[in-house]
């Protein structure tokens, strides 16, 4: 990258984020983090000209890169702090991973498509972020490592799977969206006591679905 490209789009994102203050976004460190995470390389070339503006868009695989809106609203709610561990589950293109990283997380991120796996994985730690990655089914979370402060899902499930909710720290937030495939409400869950858990509704979203199983190609 030639150093005027840098500052081009050093300037989209500083637009960006001032859009997204607008709308609402309001956690200055998450609004840092997304003026330094550089979205255009986590795009393919077609899109590299919108990657600034607040859309999703098509990563391959039939996926897509989530709207910096969703993903700055995603994680407001999640209130991340430094050296907290994350479960995030449906890498896709890496770029929520990313944001999490910057905000000095440590993120565990799982994707069921491999090849969407294979190109986060090798291209995360190219631009400086060394989430731990995994190539599985989600739906399981990550019992090994659990249980986590907070997880984040960025694709829609139809109900909350017990997983996720056995996965969280006493105190921890998961923040899912929860849906039919058309519409999706954006829940926070907070595991108050071993068997509580208090549940709020933030707002209305549309993801790709949370589907079962693997894509091995
Ligand atoms: N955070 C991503 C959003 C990608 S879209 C980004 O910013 O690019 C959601 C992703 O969830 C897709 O890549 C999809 O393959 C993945 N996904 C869906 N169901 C899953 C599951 N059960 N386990 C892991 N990943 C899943």
């Amino acid at each position: 990258m030639n150093l005027n490209n840098g500052l081009r789009y050093e300037g989209m994102r500083k637009k960006l984020v001032d859009g997204l203050k607008i709308k609402g976004i309001r956690n200055e460190k998450v609004v840092e983090a997304i003026r330094k995470v550089p979205r255009h390389l986590f795009m393919e070339s077609t899109f590299i000209n919108f990657a600034y503006k607040d859309q999703a868009f098509p990563i391959g695989a039939g996926q897509t890169i989530s709207q910096p809106y969703t993903v700055a609203f995603q994680t407001q709610l999640l209130q991340v702090k430094k050296n907290d561990k994350i479960l995030e589950i449906g890498t896709g293109s890496g770029y929520q991973t990313a944001v999490l990283c910057e905000l000095g997380a440590k993120v565990f991120t799982v994707e069921r498509q491999k090849e969407l796996y294979v190109k986060a994985q090798g291209f995360l730690p190219e631009i400086g972020y060394n989430p731990a990655c995994f190539f599985g089914d989600g739906y399981k979370g990550l019992p090994a490592f659990a249980p986590f402060d907070k997880i984040l899902v960025t694709a829609g499930a139809p109900t909350v799977p017990e997983n996720f909710k056995q996965q969280l720290k006493i105190g921890g937030r998961l923040v899912i969206p929860v849906g039919n495939e058309k519409h999706q409400d954006m829940l926070l869950i907070i595991r108050t006591t071993e068997e509580d858990y208090k549940i709020e509704k933030c707002g209305s979203f549309v993801f790709v679905p949370l589907l079962s199983g693997t894509v091995n190609f």
